[in-house]
Order: C-alpha cells, then sequence, then structure tokens
C-alpha cells in the first residue's frame, strides 16, 4: 500500500511509450487531475512526436495538423518531460520502466498492416498502403523505399480513409502538392508519375464503406480527376437501402455516389474508378514482379449478426496495373515483455488495464490507451475520451499501488547506456530547422526524413544554442 502516491512528497511516476496523439492525451487526462501531482516521462523511438499526426495524417490536411499546439503545451509544461530516440526493448526495457515508474502507459499505435492472404500478395509492387502514407509523410523507415509509378494503372485494396488518402494523393496536382509538408523524394516521384488511373476495390457495397463524407466529397473536388462510378455499383439490395435510414454516413455517401455517377467522364486527364463489391482474389505477375490482379465480383448476404457479409459469385475479371495498394487496416506489432493478442494486434487490456494473454489477470501498474488498445479505428480525436478512460482506471488503481522501487532518474540510466536521448527542447532545434526551410519555399515545414540527419542537426543546435 502506498496512499502517498501522488502527492508533493511523492509525485507518481509515469512512463508513457509512444508520443502520439494517444500518449499526449493521456498525459492531458492526468495533469487535469487536480489533487494528483505526477511526473510524466515519454518515450518515443524517432526522435520526432506526435505520432501518426507527422507520419499518417494525409499531407494535404494540414489543418488537423494543427492539434500538435496542445500536444506542445503539455511537452514543455512543468512535469513532463520527452525522450525522443529511445527505442522500447532496445534502450530501455520493461524491466526499466517497472523499476523507474509507479504506472506504465503503452501508447504505441498499431505498426504494422494486415494481411489479404492472397496468392502473390507478396509480389514487388504488392505493398500496404500504410507504407506509401508512411513514406510519402516522411517517414525514416521507409524514405528508401521506391513504389511504381511508371504504370498507369494503380489499384487500392479498401474502402476506409486510408484508401482514400492514398488514391487522393496519387492522382493530385504535384505542384499543389508541393506546397505542404509531404517528403521531397515523394514530391519529386509523383512529379515524375505515369499513374492516370486509382481503381479502388470495396469488397461490400457503398452502404458498407468505412471513408467518411468530407474525404468522399474530396475526390470530387480534385482538379483534372474524373471519379466514375458504376451505377448498377448503387442498385443497392434491400437491406442496405434500409440500413440508410439509421447511418447518416453511409446515406451522404450513396448520395455523393449518385452524383458522381450521374457526373461519369468528362474527359479529365486522371480518374478515380471506385468499384464496389469487388474482392482482388490474386495478384498476378512474372519474374516476381506483379502485372495485374484477377478480381472477383461479391454479392452481399446477411449473416447471422444482421451486417452484410460479401461472397465470391465466381464471376472474374482480370486488371492490369502497375502496382496494388493494400489498405485494409493497421496492425499492432508485440512489444518485448508485454502480454499482445496476435489476433487482434492489440495489447489484451480490460477497461484499459492491461492484461495476461493467457490468464486474463490483470498486470499491476500497466496501461494502454490509443489504437494499441482498441485496435486502428478512429480519428485522432478519438483517443481523448480513450485516453480518458485509461486514466480513470489508473487513478481508481492508486491507493493499492506498490511504488517503484528504483529511487534514481531514468536519464542517468540513459546516459549509461549512451543513449543519445532527443529532449523536447531538442525537438525544438529540429522543429524550428524544419519550419525555416518551410517558410524559405512557402511550405509548412520542410521534413528531415533522415535519422542521422535529424541528429546531426539537433547537435549543431545545441553546440550554438
Ligand atoms: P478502416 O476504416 O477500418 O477500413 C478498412 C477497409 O478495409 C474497410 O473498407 C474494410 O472493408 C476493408 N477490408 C478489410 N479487409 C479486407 C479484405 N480482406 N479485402 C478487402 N477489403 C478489406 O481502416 P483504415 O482505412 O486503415 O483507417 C484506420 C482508421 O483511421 C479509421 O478509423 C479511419 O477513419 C481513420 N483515418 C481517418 C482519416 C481522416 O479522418 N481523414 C484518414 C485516415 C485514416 P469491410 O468494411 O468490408 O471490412
Amino acid at each position: 500500500m502506498s496512499a502517498h502516491l501522488g502527492t508533493a512528497e511523492r509525485p507518481l511516476r509515469v512512463a508513457i511509450v509512444g508520443a502520439g496523439p494517444a500518449g499526449f492525451y493521456a498525459a492531458e487526462a492526468l495533469l487535469k487531475q487536480k489533487d494528483l501531482v505526477c511526473r510524466i516521462d515519454f518515450f518515443n523511438r524517432l526522435p520526432t512526436p506526435y505520432g501518426l499526426v507527422r507520419e499518417g495524417v494525409a499531407p494535404d490536411h494540414q489543418s488537423i495538423k494543427a492539434v500538435t499546439r496542445v500536444y506542445d503545451k503539455l511537452a514543455a509544461g512543468a512535469g513532463v518531460r520527452y525522450f525522443g530516440n529511445v527505442t522500447f526493448g532496445r534502450d530501455l526495457h520493461h524491466a526499466d520502466l517497472k523499476a523507474h515508474y509507479d504506472q506504465i502507459v503503452y501508447a504505441v499505435g498499431a505498426q504494422s498492416d494486415r494481411k489479404m492472404g492472397i496468392p502473390g500478395e507478396d509480389l514487388a509492387g504488392s505493398m500496404p498502403a500504410t507504407i506509401f502514407v508512411g513514406w510519402y509523410n516522411g517517414h525514416p523507415d521507409y524514405r528508401e523505399l521506391s513504389f511504381n509509378l511508371d504504370h498507369e494503372r494503380v489499384i487500392v485494396v479498401g474502402n476506409g480513409n486510408v484508401a482514400m488518402d492514398v488514391t487522393r494523393i496519387l492522382v493530385s496536382d504535384p505542384d499543389e502538392l508541393a506546397k505542404t509538408d509531404m517528403a521531397d523524394h515523394a514530391i519529386a516521384a509523383l512529379r515524375s508519375s505515369k499513374v492516370r488511373e486509382v481503381v479502388m476495390l470495396g469488397r461490400r457495397g457503398p452502404a458498407q464503406a468505412a471513408f467518411t463524407n468530407p474525404e468522399l466529397k474530396e475526390f470530387g473536388e480534385l482538379a483534372g480527376v474524373d471519379v466514375i462510378v458504376d451505377p448498377a455499383d448503387l442498385a443497392l439490395d434491400p437491406q442496405s437501402e434500409a440500413s440508410l435510414a439509421n447511418d447518416k454516413t453511409a446515406l451522404k455517401n450513396v448520395e455523393l455516389l449518385r452524383t458522381y455517377a450521374a457526373r461519369g467522364a468528362t474527359g479529365a486527364p486522371r480518374r478515380i474508378v471506385m468499384r464496389f463489391l469487388a474482392s482482388p482474389v490474386e495478384v498476378l505477375g512474372a519474374d516476381g514482379q506483379m502485372t495485374a490482379v484477377k478480381v472477383e465480383r461479391n454479392q452481399l448476404i446477411e449473416s447471422a449478426d444482421g451486417t452484410m457479409r460479401p461472397k465470391g459469385t465466381g464471376n472474374y475479371d482480370t486488371l492490369e496495373a502497375g502496382m496494388i495498394l493494400r489498405s485494409v487496416g493497421y496492425k499492432g506489432v508485440p512489444l518485448p515483455g508485454v502480454p499482445y493478442n496476435s489476433a487482434k494486434g492489440t495489447i489484451p487490456n480490460v477497461e484499459g488495464r492491461v492484461t495476461d494473454q493467457e490468464s486474463n489477470a490483470v498486470i499491476p501498474g500497466e496501461y494502454v490507451v490509443g489504437w494499441a488498445k482498441r485496435g486502428p479505428s478512429g480519428v485522432i480525436g478519438t483517443n481523448k475520451p480513450d485516453a480518458a478512460a485509461t486514466v480513470v482506471s489508473m487513478l481508481a488503481d492508486l491507493p493499492n499501488l506498490p511504488a517503484a522501487p528504483a529511487d534514481r532518474d531514468v536519464a542517468t540510466l540513459l546516459a549509461e547506456r549512451a543513449v543519445d536521448v532527443v529532449t523536447y527542447a531538442d525537438w525544438k532545434l529540429l522543429d524550428a530547422h524544419e519550419s525555416a526551410q518551410g517558410q524559405a519555399q512557402g511550405r509548412p515545414r520542410v521534413k528531415v526524413t533522415c535519422v542521422t540527419e535529424m541528429m546531426a542537426i539537433i547537435h549543431a543546435g545545441r553546440n550554438t544554442a
């Protein structure tokens, strides 16, 4: 028992692993507690903070990135420290955190992608959309990759907002993208792109699409782009038609799609073709390189729980393409020493309390927020109530929580291990560098995409600060 935890005499020590939206919202909820004195340390693998706000949000959606102002305030505030460039499981281990912190919050998101499980999926040219997103957003892990933009057609599988993002980026005017913070290597590649048509494949119908209205509306506003929808795909089965009465987003989606279907082709230089009830069943190729995708036409069957599920009809067609981007969802990866549910790709938990994967027993002092907690769904704002709910569990557990044994600063441990820690002040040096480069070009920032270069800029800044 340690009732004194969270007081001025013995502040609560919290480690947050991952400095994306979910982690920041957990910190915000903790700092909002009037009678709680806490010290929060963020640990982040990359030197740069903000997770998917920097590496996931589309570069032509700059206004969404304004949320970082809230995160900045938190990171610069009293009682919060940022340790960037620290890899959990390599530089800092689960046992280290247990020794130094009373509570640990995993806010690591979902770092990988789901597979479709079809033949040919691993051929060159068949890529997860999540990696394409990381590449154009300047994520250091993907900067060296190249994507085949030499064929006039790309196929995008999935009907979520990530599929919408990658489709839009592929047909957008590169001069417009060059005004954003898109990575320079991606702008250069897209300038010489020969892609003229992106075919989106939705396995279910328009009434079941996961994308939202603003993203679909944006398609119709893209300069030089026709949005092609087959009116036959909009002839809904009775169950789908009836479902629209209770789903405003789906209703508006169907209305917008009907507008596109009526407009048809206008002879614009680039096209988005939205196909529904269509599943890729095989990626075809030659010499290890994909060349085409075999697509099966589906019908919808009502399942036992009332949802409409896709079922192949045995009718196929083949679409030639230079690349297929699989946008069928993100998936979490296991952290060393932390329970993992491999089926869901999440950290098993009850109300944010981490549980043992086999016994379901709660592991004291360990918590999870965001996509690592609930799976890869929802927008950035969804993480706010999600993190606040985990913090409710954290606070409820305080009276029975044993205090962390170590009485020294984790910074000492990281220094002993010669980890080149990036502090929040260091990040601001890099941020100032990127912003200045951007200002010179009339852009929000020019991203540095290589960790070695980031560290060189930070070191140079420290020496002159
Ligand atoms: P998502 O919204 O869950 O969409 C995944 C899509 O993949 C669904 O259309 C799903 O179809 C389809 N799918 C799954 N397995 C498939 C398979 N084997 N074959 C064919 N299709 C398959 O996921 P997401 O697009 O990765 O987005 C993740 C979250 O981030 C979402 O909540 C999204 O709204 C959010 N996000 C928001 C924005 C924004 O606000 N602008 C931008 C990007 C992402 P079924 O429905 O049939 O399963």
